[in-house]
């Protein structure tokens, strides 16, 4: 557990202590879940979540940061200094289980990711598929040209198999199944299927793909925040790995 954040008991009162980046909302929100560290020396089984309430003494907006994408959303930093928290504020009923909460939340997260990194490269590919139909290049639509033709083949086929990826491990999270595997398995691939699909969108809008004016580089943008959130893919993989193998 890399988690700095710390959260000490005092009396009726949980202080909190430290600064938390790229909070999707984070500067616009009313209270928020902070994951904090109660026992360093306990690693990963030494975290907690607390809530704060926007206006609690010690807990301010940071920074705003200037992100590439997704820019309908605002994302920054929120800073606690000593901040001082009721005791019911802590969220759970057990100071051991709050890792396991943690990797709940993120299947979830991940299924959603992969979800959005779907929904992204459903949007590119859309646009692209018209955008083939109609324009005309050396006397033809450029949608009659075999390599162009071929682009979509791949497309159509590596987003429905993510589709399914994400399909089943939303599903065994709805029937209350193990599904961390299966979500980091949709989420990583997902998004890398959606990484290829904007980056063909804005190769088949030809120049205009590279204009602000057009959509292809606003998903072209977008897709790069789903390399990160819900986990980075050096970090997911590794640790899939790691179930995969088992413990050595
Ligand atoms: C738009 C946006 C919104 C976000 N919203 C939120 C939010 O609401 N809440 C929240 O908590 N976080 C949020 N995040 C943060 C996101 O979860 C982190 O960026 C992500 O977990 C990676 O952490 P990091 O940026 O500190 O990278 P680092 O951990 O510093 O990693 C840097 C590089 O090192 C690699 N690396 C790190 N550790 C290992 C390892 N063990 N093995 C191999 N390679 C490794 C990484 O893969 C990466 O390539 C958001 C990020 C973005 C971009």
């Amino acid at each position: 557990a890399s988690i700095r954040t710390t959260a000490v008991r005092d009396g009726d009162y949980w202080i909190i202590n430290g600064t938390k980046q790229w909070i999707t909302n984070g500067p616009i929100c009313d209270f928020c879940t902070v994951v904090a560290t109660t026992d360093p020396s306990k690693g990963l089984k030494g975290i907690n979540f607390f809530l704060v309430e926007k206006g609690t003494p010690g807990f301010s907006y940071g920074q705003v940061i200037n992100k590439l994408g997704c820019r309908g959303v605002v994302t920054g930093e929120l800073v606690f200094d000593n901040c001082r928290i009721p005791a019911e504020n802590w969220l759970g009923d057990d100071l051991e289980k709050g890792v396991e909460y943690l990797g709940e939340i993120l299947d979830e997260i991940r299924i959603m990711t992969g979800a959005m990194a779907l929904g992204i490269a459903r949007a590119a590919y859309q646009e692209a598929l018209e955008f083939a139909r109609k324009r005309v290049a050396f006397g033809r639509p450029i949608g009659k040209y075999q390599l162009i033709r071929a682009k979509f083949a791949d497309m159509a086929t590596e987003m429905e198999a993510a589709r399914l990826l994400i399909y089943r491990a939303a599903w065994m999270l709805d029937q209350g199944m193990n599904c961390r595997k299966e979500a980091i398995m949709a989420k990583v691939f997902a998004t890398e299927v959606c990484q290829k699909v904007v980056d063909e969108a804005t190769r088949i809008y030809g120049a205009n793909g590279f204009a602000l004016e057009y959509a292809p580089q606003r998903h072209f943008r977008d897709a790069r925040f789903l390399l990160y959130g819900g986990g980075t893919h050096e970090v997911l993989r590794d640790y899939l790995g790691r179930l995969l193998i088992g413990r050595l």
